[in-house]
C-alpha cells in the first residue's frame, strides 16, 4: 500500500499541462490565487462534514491557511488545515485532469495563446497552474478523519508522469510544496507575496497567514516556531456592507466562486431580511460556458447556510433560462442540514428563487440602461438561454421581454441590437401587429420574399434567425399588447395600416388575377390549400404560405430533427 506509483497522465491531460504552462506566462501570479483558492474550498468542505462529525474539527478547529516560503532554497509552500485527501482522492483530483471537459475544450482551442488562456479558467485545472512558476510540484496530504499514517505523498515534474506515495504526515490537510523555476525565484519574497494575496485573495472568509516579518537583529535562525499573522481581511465578501467593497473586490470573489479567468460583466448584492433572511450575490459572467446548451451541466449558486458552505452548484434558486447566473446565496432560513431533497420541498426555496429572478431581471435591466456595449455583450452570450423565458417564467414574461433584443429590417445588420420598445415606437399608425419573419439565416431571412411588401410600405419586420425564435414567439404572443405575426403566415393583414389605396388597389389586383388563380389552383390541385392573389409581393411573382395554424419551417426542421 506504501509502496511509491507512478502514474501517467492522459494525452490530453499533458496538452492542457503544456498548454497551461506556457499560455498563462505572462500572469504567473495567479497561480497564488489557484492555490489559496483550493485551501478555502477545503476549509468550506471541511466545515460542512463537520456539522454531522464535529470531532473532525476538534483537535484543530481554527481553520486558516499559510504561506511560507525560503529564498534560499527558492520554495514557496501553501499549507491549509482543511478537509485533505485520502490516497485515492489524491489520483482523483490530482491525478485526471481530463475531467468530462477537456476533450471539448481541447477542441475548441485556437492556436492564438491569448485566447487559449482565456479558455483554461472554466475547465477547473486551477491547481496546474502551479506549473506556471515550478517545476516541481509536491503535495502532502492528510484526509480528515484517517490516521497519521495515512498521509499521502504526490510529487510531478510538470511531464508525462507524477508519483504517489503513502506518508506518515502529522496534520489534517494539504501542503502544496512549489520549487520555483529560476524565472520565478522572485515569488519566493514576503513583500511580493503580501501584495499578491492582498490583491487577489483579501476576500477569502479564512485567515490568509504569513510569517511576521522579522525585525532584523537579534532575530536568529534557530527560532523554531515563527509567530504567524493574517495578510487578508478574513471575512466572506457578501457579509460586508457594499459601501465598503470596491469593484476589484467583488470581481476577484467572483474568479473564485466560478474558477473563472475573466471579470463578470456585472453583479448585484444584497442582504434581504423580513420574512425571508438572506444575503445574495449574483454575477453575470463575461463568458459563456462550453456547455451552457447541455442539459446535465452544472449551474446554480454556491450554498451557504448561516456562513458555512454547504454546497456547490445549487440549481434549486433559479430558472433555467437563467442558468448561467453564478454566485452565492447565505440563507439563514435554511436548515444547516439541508440536502438537494430537502431543498426541493423547502418551502423558502420557491419564494428565494422567485426573489432571485426578479433581483436577476432588474439586474440586466438596469444593465440595458447603463451600457449598452455591455449589455449587448450580455445578449450575444445569453440572449438565446434568455429566450426561452416566456416559455419557463410565464410570469414574468414582460420583464423578460424588454430584455430582447432583435436584427430588424430597421438596421437590416445580423447584430441582435432592437428592444421592442424600440420597434413599437417606430410602428406605423394603425398598425397593430409586430411582424417577424423566421429563417435559417440572417441572409435569408433578409432577402425573404415575404418581405418586399413590408419594406414597400416602411413598416418594420423581425428577422429571426435562432433556432428557438419559433418556439419563443409562440410562448410570448404578444408584446405591449401587440401579437406576434409571421409575415409568412395566413392572409396578410397590415390592420389599420392598409391604406384606401392600398385596399383598392388589392381588390382590382384580385379581379384581374381571377383567371390564372383559377388555373394554378387547376395545376396545383391537391398540393395546395389556397391560391390567392396577393399584394404582399413587389418584386417576386410568387410564394409559398403556411395557413395561419400550420407549423413554420423552422419548427418542421426541428421536429424532423428530434425524428418526429
Ligand atoms: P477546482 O478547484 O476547480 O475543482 P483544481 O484544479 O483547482 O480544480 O483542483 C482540483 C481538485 O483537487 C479540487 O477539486 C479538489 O478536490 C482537489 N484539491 C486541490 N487542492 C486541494 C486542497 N488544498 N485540499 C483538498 N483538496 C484539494
Ligand atoms: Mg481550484
Amino acid at each position: 500500500e506504501a509502496h511509491k506509483e507512478s502514474h501517467g497522465f492522459q494525452t490530453e491531460a499533458k496538452q492542457l499541462l503544456h498548454l497551461m504552462i506556457h499560455s498563462l506566462y505572462s500572469n504567473k501570479e495567479i497561480f497564488l490565487r489557484e492555490l489559496v483558492s483550493n485551501a478555502s474550498d477545503a476549509a468550506d468542505k471541511l466545515r460542512f462534514e463537520a456539522l454531522s462529525k464535529p470531532e473532525l474539527l476538534a483537535d484543530d478547529p481554527d481553520l486558516r491557511i499559510r504561506i511560507e516560503f525560503d529564498k534560499d532554497e527558492g520554495t514557496l509552500s501553501i499549507t491549509d488545515n482543511g478537509i485533505g485527501m485520502s490516497r485515492e482522492e489524491v489520483v482523483e483530483n490530482l491525478g485526471t485532469i481530463a475531467r468530462s471537459g477537456t476533450a471539448a475544450f481541447m477542441q475548441q482551442l485556437t492556436g492564438d495563446q491569448k485566447k487559449d488562456a482565456h479558455l483554461i479558467g472554466q475547465f477547473g485545472v486551477g491547481f496546474y497552474s502551479a506549473f506556471i512558476v515550478a517545476d516541481k510540484v509536491e503535495v502532502f496530504t492528510r484526509r480528515a478523519g484517517l490516521g497519521a499514517e495515512q498521509g499521502v505523498h504526490w510529487e510531478c515534474h510538470g511531464e508525462a508522469e507524477y508519483t504517489v506515495e503513502t506518508v506518515e504526515w502529522p496534520n489534517r490537510g494539504t501542503r502544496v510544496v512549489l520549487h520555483l523555476k529560476d524565472d520565478a525565484k522572485e515569488f519566493a519574497d514576503g513583500w511580493r507575496l503580501r501584495s499578491i494575496i492582498k490583491k487577489y485573495s483579501d476576500h477569502i472568509a479564512i485567515p490568509v497567514e504569513m510569517p511576521k516579518e522579522s525585525t532584523g537583529e537579534g532575530d536568529d535562525k534557530a527560532e523554531q516556531t515563527p509567530e504567524f499573522e493574517a495578510v487578508n481581511a478574513a471575512q466572506a465578501l457578501w457579509t460586508r456592507p457594499r459601501s465598503e467593497i470596491k469593484s476589484e473586490e467583488y470581481k476577484e470573489f467572483y474568479k473564485h466562486v466560478t474558477h473563472d479567468f475573466d471579470d463578470p460583466l456585472t453583479w448585484s448584492h444584497n442582504r434581504v431580511e423580513g420574512k425571508l433572511d438572506y444575503t445574495s450575490l449574483l454575477y453575470i459572467p463575461g463568458r459563456a460556458p462550453f456547455d451552457l446548451y447541455q442539459r446535465e451541466a452544472a449551474r446554480g449558486l454556491k450554498l451557504y447556510v448561516q456562513r458555512t458552505f454547504i454546497m456547490d452548484d445549487a440549481e434549486q434558486f433559479l430558472p433555467l433560462y437563467l442558468r448561467f447566473v453564478k454566485g452565492v446565496l447565505d440563507s439563514n432560513d435554511l436548515p444547516l442540514n439541508v440536502s438537494r431533497e430537502i431543498l426541493q420541498k423547502d418551502r423558502n426555496t420557491e419564494a428565494i428563487k422567485s426573489a432571485l429572478t426578479k433581483r436577476v431581471l432588474d439586474m440586466l435591466d438596469k444593465l440595458a440602461k447603463k451600457d449598452v456595449d455591455q449589455y449587448q455583450k450580455f445578449w450575444d452570450l445569453f440572449g438565446n438561454v434568455m429566450k426561452e423565458g416566456p416559455a419557463e417564467d410565464y410570469a414574468n414574461r414582460d420583464k423578460i421581454a424588454k430584455l430582447l433584443r432583435f436584427s430588424t429590417t430597421h438596421t437590416d445588420e445580423p447584430v441582435q441590437n432592437q428592444s421592442l420598445e424600440d420597434y413599437v415606437g417606430r410602428m406605423k399608425d394603425g398598425q397593430k401587429y409586430i411582424y417577424y419573419v423566421c429563417a435559417d439565416n440572417f441572409a435569408t431571412a433578409k432577402s425573404s420574399p415575404y418581405l418586399e411588401v413590408f419594406r414597400k410600405k416602411g413598416i418594420e419586420v423581425l428577422l429571426l434567425t435562432d433556432h428557438v425564435d419559433e418556439w419563443f414567439v409562440g410562448h410570448m404572443h404578444e408584446f405591449d399588447g401587440k401579437p406576434f405575426q409571421d409575415v409568412a403566415k395566413g392572409a396578410l393583414d397590415l390592420g389599420d395600416a392598409e391604406t384606401e389605396e392600398d385596399k383598392a388597389e388589392r381588390e382590382k389586383l384580385e379581379k384581374e388575377a381571377g383567371a390564372l388563380v383559377e388555373r394554378v389552383k387547376a395545376v396545383l390541385e391537391g398540393r395546395v390549400e389556397e391560391v390567392r392573389a396577393t399584394t404582399r409581393l413587389v418584386d417576386s411573382p410568387a410564394c409559398l404560405v403556411v395557413s395561419e395554424q400550420d407549423m413554420g419551417p423552422q419548427m418542421r426542421r426541428i421536429l424532423e430533427q428530434a425524428g418526429q
